[in-house]
């Protein structure tokens, strides 16, 4: 079934690094070659085999319309006969700037960049230039893109290739980089008894989305904007992957707390390339050329990738992720139903749209217990529901996601191959 993929695959690795562009494609985690994909559209993706997949990775997340939505395309058309970019101001920019500030109460200012990566990576530069301070505080198994500085304990493709740290990142630009488990309040309060007064910023994933979906325990961000507030450090949230995904209002209206500086990425670029930082004024009055510290970017706010941004979030309603609450419960609730019906260990999280699952018995608060979940049993599990027309996340240590575009009748047909897969997964 997957001829056609085996020979792209083959093409692709003389040429690319792995044959992809970006590492966790490639399948490795899970020993399989890559699917090729040649269109999609709504819920479903089309391989260059002419294989149908109900489609829960949504290009990693920014799809929460689903595919090649009608209103983001028909408007990119329409955009792109008028000049792809600039390099000087549009109207678009603003508006998309006004629609986040809208949503997000703590953001009073936003600067677009062009990946996840740019935004943790301005963010951290500016934490360090509003504050004069070095450090910084990550947590195990987070994710913020590549980073030099950030590519410490990293989650994502760098947990699923084992890649604690990657070489060619000087160890002069992690030493700046303290690090401590997900959820221990406990650990991040013991770091700052030892260097509170060097510590910049706190970067966290209000919901860890790169060592399989883990959700804060009760407190835990509220604890983090107390210990930063009374140390004079930056909280900033990384909403890459959270934001506009499990709630209207982003993680931090979900969990009502109010971050100094925030990082946008996936959804507001609707399926472009982008990204962005944005906060309280008096913190983004300093990135230039208002203020001094620098970041720049040529295709920064480009007029497709603001119009992308722009109408996806712009049909995104409270409504909208009522129904995506009502989808993710089935489809987790169901998932779960199956594994108990064949005895397989398994655990499922969900915050709003976007889930975890892991096959083991324990509680996975953090990134040791994440790794607790048996590889080897998710291998075959992604395989079989490949083989059934469902595409999942292809690694353990990622998340899955929901979109508007999904259907009661996508989640019953996933349930069905989950069938066959929990069965082959219990016979193992
Ligand atoms: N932060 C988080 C939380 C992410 O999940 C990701 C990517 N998955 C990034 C940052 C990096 O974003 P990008 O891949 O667009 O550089």
């Amino acid at each position: 079934m997957f001829e056609k993929s085996i020979k792209a695959y083959v093409e692709a690795q003389k040429v690319m690094p792995g044959g992809v562009n970006s590492p966790v494609r490639a399948f490795k985690s899970v020993g399989m070659n890559p699917v090729f994909i040649d269109h999609a559209k709504g819920s479903k993706l089309y391989d260059i085999d002419g294989n149908e997949y109900i489609d829960y990775v949504l290009s990693w997340g920014p799809l929460i319309l689903g595919h090649a939505d009608d209103q983001v395309i028909g408007k990119l058309q329409e955009v792109a006969a008028r000049g792809t970019s600039f390099g000087a101001p549009t109207e678009i920019e603003t508006k998309l700037a006004e629609l986040v500030i809208s949503r997000v109460a703590s953001v009073e200012m936003l600067r677009m960049v062009n990946s996840g990566t740019e935004a943790t990576m301005s963010a951290l530069r500016l934490a360090r230039g509003a504050t004069g301070r070095n450090k910084i505080v990550k947590f195990i198994g987070c994710y913020h893109g590549h980073e030099d500085s950030l590519l410490v304990k990293a989650g994502s493709g760098v947990l699923t290739l084992g890649l604690p740290d990657s070489p060619g990142v000087p160890a002069g630009v992690t030493e700046d980089t303290l690090t401590v488990n997900y959820n221990d309040l406990e650990a991040v309060a013991e770091l700052f008894a030892t260097y509170g007064s060097d510590i910049a910023a706190v970067i966290v994933e209000p919901v860890g989305g790169n060592m399989g979906c883990v959700p804060p325990v009760a407190g835990f961000l509220e604890g983090l904007r107390k210990i930063t507030a009374e140390n004079g450090a930056l909280l900033i949230f990384d909403e890459v992957m959270t934001g506009f995904r499990v709630d209207y209002h982003c993680a931090q209206g979900l969990y009502s707390i109010e971050p100094d500086l925030t990082c946008f990425g996936k959804i507001i670029g609707g399926g472009l390339p982008v990204g962005a930082y944005g906060g309280k004024r008096e913190f983004m009055e300093q990135v230039a050329p208002v203020g001094s510290v620098y970041q720049a970017g040529t295709l920064s706010g480009n007029p497709l990738a603001m119009t992308a941004g722009f109408e996806t979030l712009s049909q995104l309603t409270k409504e909208s992720y009522q129904e995506l609450e009502r989808l993710g419960d089935k489809l987790l609730n169901g998932l779960q139903d199956v594994a108990d019906k064949y005895a397989v260990p398994f655990v499922t999280h969900r915050v709003g749209a976007m889930f975890g699952i892991f096959f083991t018995n324990e509680k996975v608060i953090d990134f040791t217990t994440a790794k607790t979940s048996d590889t080897n049993a998710f291998a075959l599990f992604f395989k079989t529901m490949l083989e059934n027309g469902i595409y999942l996340a292809p690694s353990q240590f990622e998340s899955g996601f929901l979109s508007t575009a999904h259907s009661d009748a996508d989640i019953e047909k996933t349930l069905a191959a989950a069938d066959v897969a929990f069965k082959v997964v219990s016979e193992h």
